[in-house]
């Protein structure tokens, strides 16, 4: 990963603005379009105004053809006419095509998130990452949007400055008459017109540093605010509006404290917004000066020229705008770059979360399809440990198993029996050892295809916030017959007769007021249909009936066999009843397998973990 802090070459910004335009380019080719003839006809229109201008100007001093005149007035009138409608328009268009820009960055990041390797996604490092993203993307404008607005604002200067170079070649035309003393020579001469030019670039360059300090103030006051908007979103985004911790806030009276919060929150804000706006209201009033500076002393030399007869009175009107255009031309390519490359900076981290490496994908070996669902698995001397994390939760465990009947992970809490299956569906890999599928390492399997063994519910599963029938299929589309057996086999028929919309009734309030509010116990059963639902080989349930009722649990056990059908099952629990009818059971205890066998066998050997968890838990079931 790069380090964001660092200043970027030229080269790299060039690089990533390059990216940028390309995703846009990716998400809409249209509003880039559109954005390019934008960038002309603001860079070339005002030219044509000023060239119009300076016609009539010209008619009225010299020409004095009433013709000419009215076609000169025409032709402006209509021009600011049809360019100020078709600027419009185009506006219009890039208004309606730059919406997706932003929901583009939204779904490249969600994207990346959900195909990302698991075991990034805890990373301390990936989420500071992804806080930082939206923090940068809120406080410096660090998206594709602006960054684009900025490419747009530097095209529009690179058209702008060769047409105003082209529009101010009298200045330069003709050489002073004979006669003159030295000084008018000067002014009468190009080289006078060589230090206008001269001046409205030195110019530029001040009204650039001025710019600059601008933006610096902006940048550094809003990093400020970074802390203080964490909290802010905390509470306003995550804490307030989960209608769940209403309960907490009452009842703890929590509205104190986070009132107190809030202020603290708004006083930096404040605080910030008021220097802000010092010293911002500082920089623009020393611009203005320097903009009316410039503007004067432009017509002053320019005046004289004229005076001394080697410039016309609309040659003065036509260079004096342009060498002003000129000026904001270079002003806004240098601040255009400037401020690109600052924004650039801040999207840094979108941009390494989106080249993070996903190694879990590169494995290409098809899994072997088996109709008897025998498959061989083994853990090599697997050490694992969590990210962030120094303390090893399996060490050096080395088993090996023919998953075809029922078998379970039996150990008391915090054993590594959820991490040993975690392993086993590759959400992790080793940090030492392999782990082998019928005698291959399963990194070297397609992730997807290795994925879909695996029908798991994991105790801390999720379910969507939309219809249950798609939360039991997992997708949008669904077979309703397939739905209906699943739910029937986990004994939810009950319930889903219950709900207004049946199968189709959403499973949360968030998105319709007709969403059902669920327990914990259905959640689990619908969990339970969900990994029924897949139809994979192996069947994974980590404390299936932890939130069920004692009827519901003794139902489910009753069941399992109907429930599981002729699939591999892995059952995980600290409740050994619940584990006896399996044909193979696995003792873990700190990380390492210490007993294995069938319940009768286990059981036997009274000097062993399994016999004592069995006792301390009988006198519960007896
Ligand atoms: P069990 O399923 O036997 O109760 P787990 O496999 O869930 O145990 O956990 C084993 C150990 O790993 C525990 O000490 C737990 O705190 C730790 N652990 C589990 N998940 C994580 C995680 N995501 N990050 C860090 N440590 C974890």
């Amino acid at each position: 990963m790069r380090d964001e802090n660092k200043k970027h070459t030229l080269a790299e910004d060039v690089r990533l603005l390059r990216k940028a335009v390309g995703l846009v380019w990716q998400t809409d080719k249209r509003f880039v379009i559109c954005s390019v003839w934008n960038a002309c006809i603001s860079a070339l229109y005002p030219y044509l105004e000023i060239y119009l201008a300076a016609c009539i100007v010209d008619e009225l001093a010299v020409g004095r053809n009433m013709e000419k005149m009215v076609f000169y007035v025409t032709a402006l009138a209509g021009a600011k006419f049809f360019f100020g409608a078709l600027q419009d328009k185009i506006g219009g268009m890039k208004r309606t095509w730059e919406a997706p820009l932003y929901y583009m960055q939204e779904m490249l990041l969600g994207e990346k998130i959900l195909t990302m390797d698991y075991e990034n996604i805890e990373k301390s490092q990936i989420q500071e990452q992804r806080k930082r993203i939206r923090e940068y993307q809120e406080t410096f404008g660090g998206d594709l949007k602006t960054v684009f607005g900025h490419f747009e604002e530097i095209l529009c200067a690179m058209v702008k400055i060769p047409a105003a170079l082209l529009m101010i070649g009298e200045m330069f035309l003709v050489l002073p008459p004979e006669g003159l003393g030295r000084f008018s020579r000067f002014l009468a001469s190009p080289a006078s017109s060589v230090c206008i030019i001269g001046y409205a670039l030195f110019t530029s360059w001040q009204m650039l540093r001025i710019s600059e300090k601008n933006v610096a103030v902006q940048f550094s006051e809003s990093e400020q605010e970074i802390g203080a908007g964490r909290v802010l979103d905390y509470y306003t985004q995550t804490y307030i509006p989960d209608y769940k911790t209403g309960k907490d806030i009452r009842l703890f009276c929590q509205n104190r404290l986070i009132e107190q919060e809030m202020d603290k929150v708004r006083a930096i804000h404040n605080g910030i917004n008021a220097r802000i706006m010092k010293k911002v209201g500082k920089y623009n009033g020393a611009r203005a000066a320097l903009e009316g500076l410039l503007t004067g002393i432009i017509y002053l030399l320019l005046g004289i020229k004229a005076m001394l007869g080697v410039m016309s009175v609309a040659g003065v009107v036509q260079c004096a705008q342009s060498v002003q255009e000129l000026s904001y031309a270079v002003n806004g390519l240098m601040s255009g770059i400037g401020f690109a490359r600052k924004r650039l900076q801040s999207m840094e981290p979108l941009f390494a979360f989106l080249e993070i490496e996903s190694v879990k994908y590169r494995g290409c070996l098809p899994v072997e399809k088996r109709r008897d669902n025998r498959y061989e698995v083994e853990f090599r001397d697997v050490t694992f440990r969590y990210p962030d994390t120094s303390v090893n939760v399996l060490e050096h465990l080395s088993c090996k198993f023919v998953i075809s009947n029922k078998m379970a992970v039996v150990g008391r809490n915090g054993s590594g029996k959820t991490t040993f299956i975690k392993l086993l569906c590759r959400l992790y890999d080793p940090v030492e050892g392999e782990i082998l599928l019928n005698g291959i390492d399963i990194r070297k399997y397609d992730y997807k295809e290795y994925l879909g063994l695996f029908s798991v519910v994991f105790q801390d599963f999720k379910l969507f916030g939309f219809e249950l029938a798609q939360n039991i299929a997992a997708g949008a589309a669904f077979d309703e017959k397939r739905v209906m057996d699943c739910v029937e086999r986990v004994g939810l028929a009950g319930c889903v007769a219950g709900m207004k919309k049946g199968i189709y009734t959403p499973v949360t309030k968030d998105f319709s007021g007709e969403g059902a509010e669920v327990s914990g116990g259905e959640a689990q059963k619908i969990a339970l249909a969900r990994a029924l639902y897949k139809n994979a080989p192996f069947v994974i349930l980590d404390e299936p009936t932890a939130a069920l009722d004692p009827l519901s649990e003794a139902e489910v056990y009753a069941n399992f066999d109907c429930l599981v059908g002729n699939k591999t099952a892995v059952y995980i629990s600290h409740r050994l009843s619940s584990c006896r009818f399996c044909d193979e059971i696995l003792v873990f205890e700190n990380g390492k397998i210490v007993q294995r066998g069938n319940h009768e066998t286990l059981v036997a050997n009274k000097e062993e973990l399994y016999y004592r968890l069995w006792q301390a838990q009988a006198k519960y079931y007896q």
